[in-house]
């Protein structure tokens, strides 16, 4: 597959036209905002919720050529291990918990090699181990707890049920908080066949619980390629039922389809891709006039990209480097290289505990912004050999290379919080005169000849995700977001949507953070009539314009 890091996405536009649909909608969505407590009519939701697609529409399908898919028959473990797939090609810019609670490493046996069934008979799935489900149903109770708005939606919309009739193939993390979204779309009618979209991230007993409660799951933590692509066909391949939605994170799903099953695409409805990587795919499809259905760009809402990328990360970054290292924060010397949404996140985080917090950037603008805050930028060379902590953020290449590694002090800690694997030039170090060490579960000490030794964590994936499970709140509205893009392309009336990539509209950005300030127990002050005259604003919103960039 190939590697999407870097290349520009095409600019968001937004034609005069569409910007006008878009504010008649939220006219008459102002009337259910939920900051007046009143209900949500999903009909209605869906016929005010118009996103604005960001190019031209194009019309030309997507013509792949019909490759031989044939996997492995009889596998064996070396054979599937050998396989191993490269994180970097899946979502790596989305979070997942790594942790799975439950011990199933006495358990060599392939999933695929099992046969088991649910307490209803049902085989139409594959997991770990089944008899986990009880312990997974637990973790998603827990989950559920810190995404009450999501099950508030769930709720409002339960007895409408807007997705009956849909039918949701999915490929995202496995995890006690995606399952809470999975549950959710069953409970407001859809039919889900749920994959995997990282083949580390599945927590198997979480899996388990979905399977046992009906979901056709396909997924356990540690896949080989070969077993990734295999679920992913299962839960499209299924004789007598067809996907007419998508819901994808890294776009693997999607390119699976495209690339076995086009015809699929003749019943699709939308595709609801939330991530960097995904959405990237998508553009280029887009650009290359071989898209053939709406999407909805879920990465780019401000409340995935100013929430999930800034607030997780500010977090995750400690739980990350504490499990793996034991780490002191308090007067350590930290690089951060970018100073992005990510960036600024364990940048804050670390300066919080004590640490000295140098950070590089290419960009003046978010160097000045760096500056402001209070860290020192520099060049990595400058302090490659003073620091103690080294974290890449950039969604770049080779920011850190074999060169600065082999100039590294004793002792210092490696890792990489940004896209896909490529930002530590780790296969530079994978040469003889160099010694590799495991010394915990995603742990490597890498010893030079003198003795010297670099801590690299999760080589060089990232770490977060890799090493620690991430904050279950951040995620509920990556969740509700995807939840609520699901609901508007399934119900959209033909021609609302064209073969094109959207961003969800203002209003709905507004609407999903408005469901979780009442966790908050926050107040949000009204506009008289005078101030809304005065802003020459709706009361009910769009606060902002498209272009405002929090
Ligand atoms: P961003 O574009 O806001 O920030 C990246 C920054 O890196 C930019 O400011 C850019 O100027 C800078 N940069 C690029 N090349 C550089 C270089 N060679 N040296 C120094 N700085 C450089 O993106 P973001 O939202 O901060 O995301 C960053 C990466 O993290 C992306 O790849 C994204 O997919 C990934 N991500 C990870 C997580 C996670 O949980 N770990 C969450 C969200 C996003």
């Amino acid at each position: 597959m190939s590697e999407t890091a870097g290349e520009a996405k095409p600019e968001v536009k937004q034609a005069s036209k569409e910007v006008k649909e878009s504010e008649n909608v939220a006219e008459k969505y102002s009337a259910m905002t939920v900051s007046k407590n009143s209900d949500i009519n999903m009909g209605e939701l869906a016929s005010v919720f118009s996103a604005v697609p960001t190019h031209k529409p194009v019309k030309k399908q997507i013509q792949f050529v019909e490759e031989k898919q044939e996997f492995s028959r009889f596998p064996t473990k070396t054979g599937r291990r050998s396989l191993s797939r490269s994180i970097s090609q899946s979502s790596t810019d989305s979070y997942s918990s790594a942790a799975s609670y439950t011990d199933s490493s006495d358990d060599e046996t392939s999933p695929r090699d099992k046969t088991q069934i649910n307490s209803k008979g049902s085989s139409d799935f594959c997991v770990k181990n089944i008899k986990q489900a009880e312990f997974g149903r637990r973790e998603i109770e827990i989950a559920e707890q810190d995404m009450s708005a999501l099950i508030s939606l769930r709720k409002r919309a339960q007895s409408e049920k807007p997705l009956a009739g849909a039918k949701v193939v999915g490929c995202t993390h496995i995890t006690a908080q995606t399952a809470v979204l999975i549950e959710t779309l069953v409970a407001l009618g859809a039919q889900c066949r749920w994959t995997a979209c990282n083949i580390y991230s599945t927590q198997n007993e979480v899996a388990a619980a979905l399977a046992e409660k009906g979901v056709a799951v396909f997924a356990w933590k540690g896949e080989s390629e070969d077993d990734f692509w295999w679920c992913i066909d299962r839960c499209v391949n299924t004789e007598g039922w067809q996907p007419n939605m998508i819901l994808d994170d890294g776009g693997d799903l999607t390119h699976w389809v495209y690339k076995k099953y086009p015809n699929v695409f003749k019943k699709i409805r939308g595709i609801v891709e939330e991530s960097v990587t995904g959405v990237h795919r998508l553009y280029q499809l887009s650009k290359a006039g071989k898209l053939c259905v709406p999407a909805m760009n879920v990465n780019d809402s401000v409340t995935k990209q100013k929430f999930d990328n800034l607030y997780c990360c500010r977090e995750s970054i400690l739980d990350g480097l504490k499990r793996t290292t034991d780490v002191m924060f308090g007067g350590k010397q930290v690089v951060v290289c970018g100073y992005g949404e990510v960036g600024k996140g364990c940048s804050a985080a670390l300066k919080a505990l004590g640490a000295v917090v140098y950070v590089t950037e290419i960009d003046p603008i978010c160097a000045l912004q760096a500056c402001m805050d209070g860290f020192r930028v520099v060049k990595l060379n400058e302090v490659i050999r003073l620091v103690d902590v080294i974290i890449t953020c950039t969604g770049n290449k080779n920011v850190v290379t074999r060169d600065q590694l082999d100039r590294m002090k004793n002792g210092c800690i490696v890792c990489n919080m940004g896209h896909s694997n490529t930002e530590i030039d780790v296969a530079s170090l994978r040469t003889p005169e160099l010694t590799w060490e495991r010394v915990r579960s995603q742990v490597d000490h890498v010893i030079w000849p003198d003795g010297k030794r670099v801590i690299l964590l999760a080589e060089g994936r990232l770490l977060n995700l890799s090493c620690s499970t991430v904050p279950t709140f951040v995620l509920s509205i990556t969740a509700t977001t995807q939840a609520l893009a699901l609901i508007e392309l399934y119900n959209a009336p033909e021609g609302r949507y064209k073969q094109d990539v959207y961003l969800l509209p203002k209003k709905m950005d507004e609407y999903v953070a408005s469901l979780h300030l009442a966790t908050f127990d926050a107040h949000l002050t009204e506009l008289t009539d005078e101030q809304a005259k005065y802003l020459g604003l709706n009361k009910n919103g769009p606060f902002k314009p498209n272009y405002y960039r929090y």
